[in-house]
């Protein structure tokens, strides 16, 4: 009955250590192989910009791009880019 019962605790005991082997090489390889995917999605992300023209945030990547004066503007439409060059350009002088 003694045998029986410590070759159980046994076989629980080896089945256990098994166990967290198996979670921490698993955790392990996690830890190691993600970390190049999640920074490639990182480096496109949904970055929002805002229209100086009509205030509005829009997707970067479906904005309008335009560098005045050496800083990057986004707009959401060619109008409102039209409309923020004449409102830039009256200012200015
Ligand atoms: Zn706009």
């Amino acid at each position: 009955m003694t045998f029986k019962g410590t070759l159980m605790v046994r076989l629980i005991v080896y089945l256990f250590s098994a166990i967290v082997l198996y979670i921490i090489l698993k955790g392990l390889l996690k830890g190691i192989s993600p970390s190049r995917k999640s920074f490639d999605r990182r480096t496109e992300p949904e970055e929002l910009v805002q229209d100086p023209s009509c205030e509005t945030y829009i997707p970067r990547r479906l904005a309008i791009k335009k560098t005045v004066g050496g800083i990057d503007h986004y707009f959401c439409s060619k109008d409102c880019l039209e409309k923020y060059l004449r409102g830039a350009r009256s200012r200015t002088g």
